[in-house]
């Protein structure tokens, strides 16, 4: 029999079950209990170091905690999600056939494109289907593409609609929802239709909420989305 290698799933999840929290000190991507794809993505995008909300956040994402994260814009938020999201679905070998794994919102079109192109560096060597649903394109065009998607980048309005009209369109396999700039979300009067989004997903699952700002607003939608959370804030140095 063929030992079982670091690739292995089963190996990576023991991995991470042994990563103790508070005894590692978590400086470079390597640190991590992270699978050889998502390895091979960050260097080969020249991420090395983590940023401080990344050292704080993706190991108790990792971990499955449902989390809160607060950091000013530029302190590497994208990574922090994404990371995670790839290691989930990998951990739990996820294939075309399981369908939507996870959902990522992002409040307006040229957020969620950027966050789908770091998710096609990072992620060049997995194989997961992962598509982009941020209007733009003619409804039908999209509705035959997301049946095959495993992760969706999209905004809160586009998403809502096919899960409205788009009787193909199965969620109910979804284990993690990323809402990104939650802040931002609940500023531009998405609140209604996050809260619709969020009754068309499976209670079981994983959801991490990123803003840049600490605000009533994200508590809000927190406490509507979000499972006993890990609150990570990340301060600037006085
Ligand atoms: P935020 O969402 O918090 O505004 P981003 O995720 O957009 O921040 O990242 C801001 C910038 O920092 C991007 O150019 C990104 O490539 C870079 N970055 C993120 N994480 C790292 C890292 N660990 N090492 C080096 N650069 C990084
Ligand atoms: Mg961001």
């Amino acid at each position: 029999k063929r030992k079982r290698d670091a690739e292995d799933p089963v190996v990576l999840e023991q991995r991470v079950a042994d990563f103790n929290l508070k005894e590692v000190d978590v400086k470079n991507f390597t640190d991590l209990p992270l699978s050889l794809p998502t390895v091979s993505g960050l260097d080969a995008s020249h991420f090395k170091i983590l940023t401080d909300i990344q050292a704080k956040a993706i190991p108790l994402a990792l971990k499955g905690a449902d989390c809160l994260g607060a950091a000013k814009t530029g302190s590497g938020k994208t990574l922090a999600f994404l990371i995670p999201v790839l290691e989930s679905l990998y951990r739990k070998r996820w294939t075309s056939l399981d369908g939507l794994g996870a959902l990522i919102i992002s409040p307006t079109r040229e957020l969620a494109i950027q966050i789908f192109d770091v998710l096609r560096k990072i992620g060049r060597y997995h194989t997961f289907a992962a598509g982009l649903v941020i209007g733009g394109k003619s409804l039908q065009e999209e509705q035959e593409r997301l049946g095959k998607m495993n992760i969706l980048v999209c905004t809160p309005g586009r998403i809502l609609q096919h899960m409205d009209q788009t009787a193909s369109f199965d969620v109910n396999n979804l284990q993690m929802l990323i809402l990104d700039e939650a802040d931002r979300i609940m500023d531009m009067g998405f609140q209604a239709t996050v809260d619709a989004i969020v009754e068309h997903l499976p209670k079981e699952r994983q959801t991490l909420l990123f803003s840049a700002t600490q605000t009533k607003k994200v508590s809000d939608l927190a406490r509507l989305s979000l499972q006993e959370p890990e609150y990570i804030a990340v301060h600037e140095a006085a």
